[in-house]
């Protein structure tokens, strides 16, 4: 058997086992300390802006954080992109709130701002008047982040922006992380830059961060004894796991141009297939193309291609299933044009590790050719 080829796997720097040792040699081996300040300050300085970053032990805990700090009460309604993972949903449920899913546009695959727009007016006119927005840098393509925030701003609305694949991708030059209200990263072991498993929070007011430490460590109050008038979570990020964050740091642009390069290349080996199609960067996006997705013309033709692969140990994965089309969320109201249930049926995320040598990369384009030129 031929190695395994992933679609996405951990790509450590060098840097990494320093930052942990350090933490060993100084006992610090805890949900705070050096590496964790280290860390927010390496996250705060890449994203260039005016935020405050809180680390945290997943994304999903930095989205559950994010609704609590938007004040998401039992029986609100969230907005959100439907073309996602499940993660940017069930921190909805966390909180007793209700999903109303809202489709994408072709030109980025994320949510499609006339269709947020028809939404919110539409659950207005039934009575009420969402509190919350969910968007996505979906494959790390930024989202049509002008049309989105004005609208967010027009109806009052606090934006909350999943960038956990989009670490390093910007829309006119700013970094994503920092257009909502609420930004939030993740660091799990699929992701551009790794911890293991983490997140982030990325918040605008220093009042936001500090809240949102204060619920991911247990809602302590200020007092000699442990004393509680909230309820707290258990979400910190520990400073073992904040020491390789601060070595993938280092590496982030390196990794970043190696995915770009992953998607220059199959996209020029694939310049004369018709059948292949990519997504494009519009005017002022750009992608840190995470993952590199390809759309083919039928269901067949992507399983026929994702299964060519998987023969030749190669992890291929369809595009993300929608989450109106999610049995545990497929109840709640919609807004849709079929855009993502098409990129469901006939989309395929080809591995695009910025571990790949130049031989995986071969071998991942010559199977997909030769199934090409033989069953299409
Ligand atoms: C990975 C991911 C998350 C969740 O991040 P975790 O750190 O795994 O909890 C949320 N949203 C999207 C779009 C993701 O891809």
């Amino acid at each position: 058997m031929k190695n395994k080829i992933w679609l996405s796997s951990p790509h450590i720097g060098g840097k990494e086992q320093k930052y942990v040792k350090e933490a060993f040699d100084t006992n610090w081996v805890a949900p705070l300390g050096p590496n964790v300040n280290g860390f927010e300050k390496d996250i705060l300085d890449f994203l260039g802006n005016e935020r405050y970053v809180a680390a945290l032990n997943s994304g999903t805990a930095a989205i559950h954080l994010a609704l609590i700090l938007a004040k998401i009460e039992r029986g609100d309604e969230v907005i959100c992109q439907s073309f996602t993972f499940s993660a940017s949903a069930n921190p909805i449920f966390y909180q007793g709130a209700i999903p109303v899913f809202v489709d994408s546009e072709e030109k980025t695959w994320n949510m499609c701002p006339l269709l947020l727009e028809e939404a919110i007016i539409d659950r207005i006119k039934k009575g009420k008047k969402p509190k919350a927005i969910i968007i996505v840098h979906l494959y790390g393509m930024p989202a049509k982040m002008n049309e989105i925030l004005s609208i967010s701003r027009k109806y009052g609305i606090a934006l909350i922006e999943d960038a956990a694949e989009a670490l390093g991708a910007t829309y006119k030059g700013q970094k994503c992380g920092t257009f909502g209200d609420f930004g939030i990263l993740s660091f799990n072991g699929n992701k551009i830059i790794t911890t293991s498993g983490g997140g982030a929070l990325v918040c605008k007011k220093i009042e936001d961060k500090q809240k949102a430490i204060f619920l991911a460590t247990q809602a302590r109050d200020n007092a000699v004894h442990y004393q509680h008038s909230e309820i707290g979570y258990n979400y910190r990020m520990s400073n073992i796991v904040a020491g390789i964050g601060r070595g993938q740091m280092e590496v982030l642009e390196d990794r970043v141009n190696a995915r770009r390069a992953n998607f220059k290349f199959y996209k020029n080996e694939f310049s004369n297939v018709s059948q292949i199609q990519f997504l494009e960067e519009p005017d002022g996006f750009y992608s840190n193309r995470w993952l590199t997705c390809i759309l083919t013309p039928s269901y067949e033709i992507r399983e026929n291609i994702r299964l060519a692969l998987e023969k030749e140990n190669i992890e291929s994965r369809p595009l993300w299933k929608p989450m109106h089309q999610q049995p545990v969320f497929n109840k709640y109201p919609t807004y849709m044009s079929g855009t993502s249930d098409n990129l469901f049926e006939k989309g395929l995320c080809l591995p695009s590790g910025s571990n790949l040598s130049k031989e995986d990369l071969f071998r991942i384009v010559t199977t997909i050719k030769i199934i090409i030129g033989d069953k299409i």
